[in-house]
């Protein structure tokens, strides 16, 4: 009997929307940015926390592969791992959108898998509930929970996602760690501290997060230590006032301003200055141009088509972008402060401005005197200060469609990368706040990806006044067989000779996690031991983070 009619006489009350066969799962979760070849047995849209406890029964009696996924958009790292010989059925938890107040006056929520960033926007808004959702630039149709088991960032007031976490409803793939004797919550993972509290109140294990004794809720992210069903997330209230600041910089020999400017604003601001990005102008020409060798080109941008656009759309070389949030009288201070410090910057904006405010009118009221460029670069502020005050849109997507030759990104639409074929691996190592790694890391990346034909798109995301992570898009055509090898190369070179200069990656695509993780070293092999207890069987995601 195959596995997918092994489940259909399980859930018999699963149709065929909700319960696919091998060819309809397959076709729906084929394509990927990766160019993974995936194949997958079945997909099953769960209803319910018994019927994943089900599952999970039927996967170690019979020895296939569970594979979650809440919004299954890891684009450019993979939502779905390779094979281990066995076949894959694909638990797709995105029905389950039950977003719970735990406490409406401190912003204790929580989310189960399907609340995506757009969905949980919406519902705070409908509520009156005055916080802000923790939104990505992967844009409204993302889970905000499988973004926080993937330890992903933002760049609202609450950066790190799963610090963000305060508890985790988790379903272990191990029976023999199940309490049976509590019919309802038996297979739920009950944290120590849930277990001692004897009140009716179900409350204090959502508003503290690091539990009792060793800490193991961390232990179910980048892992597949267990099914997650929902997260409790302490949400950051709105502000009475938030304020982008942009600086733009020129000259290129002023990278070591932008570096203190940057760490003295998160280390004195903390709290009130968030994650702050600096991007450099090739960076800021894929957001704001179209690419000028044609989308079907693999030629990098010559300098002087580099020049050329950065005269036509007035871009610098380096441009710092960040923001203040607060009380109004708190804001208006760091403010001043900022502009004090940042004389070193060519031009420097606040998003409450003149300059800002008029471009704003002048966008809204008199669009079509606009030069093309210029009106896409106001419509990207905007759409950027929106992301800064937790409302999610698709203003980074575009990025994936730079060398995607068969889809326009229009913005109208929802966009996804995935099944618009798309091509991109991200190279995400963390660096140093530390100016002579930070140029170190630069040349590395401006002499490594040309080789591959790769262009050199850096974004430095400031997440700590010590800690930096540089995203790399690799984006290629996922459908060119040789751009595909050459990209994969590139990235694989990247960790190869990034770790030699101490740029190690916070997170890593489905394919490096398997071939770059050294299973013999310490870590890996505690995590296996941890793993084996937690799932025995090793029936789920057994090749993600378990090299
Ligand atoms: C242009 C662009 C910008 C991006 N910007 C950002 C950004 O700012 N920050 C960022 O972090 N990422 C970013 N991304 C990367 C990525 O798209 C997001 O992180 C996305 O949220 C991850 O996909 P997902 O939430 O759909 O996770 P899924 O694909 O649903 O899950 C990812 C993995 O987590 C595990 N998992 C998922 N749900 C569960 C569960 N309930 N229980 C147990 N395990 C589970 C699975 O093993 C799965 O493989 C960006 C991507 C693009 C293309």
């Amino acid at each position: 009997m195959s596995i997918y009619e092994r489940l259909k006489n399980k859930f018999p009350n699963y149709g065929d929307e909700l319960l696919l066969d091998s060819s309809t799962a397959s076709s729906l979760y084929h394509d990927n940015t990766l160019a993974l070849q995936i194949k997958i047995s079945s997909a099953i849209y769960v209803q319910s926390e018994l019927d994943i406890v089900a599952l999970i029964q039927l996967a170690i009696d019979n020895n296939f592969i569970l594979q979650p996924i809440s919004s299954g958009k890891n684009w450019g790292y993979g939502s779905i791992a390779s094979d281990d010989g066995r076949e894959i059925v694909l638990v797709c938890l995105e029905h389950l959108k039950n977003i719970k107040v735990i406490d409406k006056e401190l912003g204790l929520i929580s989310v189960e898998p399907g609340v995506t960033q757009g969905a949980l926007k919406q519902f705070l808004e409908d509520n009156n509930l005055e916080f802000i959702t923790p939104v990505t630039g992967a844009g409204p149709s993302c889970s905000i929970l499988s973004n926080a088991l993937e330890r992903g960032y933002g760049i609202t007031e609450r950066t790190d996602h799963f610090y963000a976490v305060n508890r985790l409803r988790t379903i272990v793939p191990n029976p023999e760690l199940w309490n049976l004797d509590d019919k309802l919550n038996g297979h739920i993972f009950e944290s120590a501290i849930e277990g001692l509290d004897k009140s009716d109140e179900d409350f204090i294990h959502h508003s503290f997060k690091w539990d009792i004794g060793p800490y193991i809720d961390g232990l179910f992210t980048q892992s597949g230590m267990g099914i997650v069903t929902a997260a409790t997330i302490r949400l950051a209230p709105k502000s009475e006032k938030t304020v982008m600041f942009y600086l733009k910089i020129k000259d290129a020999d002023k990278l070591n301003d932008a570096v203190d400017f940057i760490r003295d604003s998160l280390r004195d601001f903390e709290g009130s200055v968030s994650a702050t990005n600096l991007m450099d102008k090739r960076r800021l020409l894929s957001m704001v141009t179209a690419n000028p060798n044609g989308t079907e080109s693999h030629t990098n941008m010559s300098n002087s088509q580099i020049e050329e656009l950065k005269r036509a759309n007035d871009i610098p070389e380096w441009m710092i972008v960040g923001s203040i949030s607060g009380k109004s009288k708190v804001v208006k201070a760091i403010k001043s402060y900022l502009n004090e410090r940042s004389k070193f910057a060519d031009e420097v904006l606040f998003s409450d401005g003149t300059k800002i405010q008029l471009g704003k009118w002048v966008r809204d009221n008199l669009a079509w005197v606009l030069p093309k460029g210029i009106k896409s670069q106001i419509d990207s502020l905007f759409e950027g200060i929106d992301i800064a005050k937790g409302k999610p849109n698709q203003v980074a997507l575009p990025l994936a469609y730079w060398r995607n030759p068969r889809v326009l990104p229009n913005k109208g639409n929802v966009l996804n990368p995935d099944s618009d074929q798309c091509g991109l691996l991200w190279y995400a190592p963390l660096i140093p706040m530390n100016k002579t790694k930070i140029n170190q890391f630069v040349n590395f990346i401006r002499e490594t990806t040309p080789k591959y034909n790769i262009e050199p798109l850096i974004t430095f995301t400031n997440l700590k006044h010590d800690c930096i992570d540089a995203t790399i898009p690799i984006v290629f055509d996922v459908k060119n067989t040789d751009a595909v090898k050459s990209a994969k190369d590139c990235v694989n070179e990247l960790f190869d000779e990034g770790v030699k200069l101490g740029f190690v990656p916070y997170r890593f695509n489905v394919e490096q996690q398997i071939t770059k993780l050294a299973p013999d070293s310490n870590h890996w092999k505690t995590a296996k031991a941890i793993k084996l207890a937690m799932d025995p069987n090793n029936i789920l995601a057994p090749n993600r983070y378990n090299p």
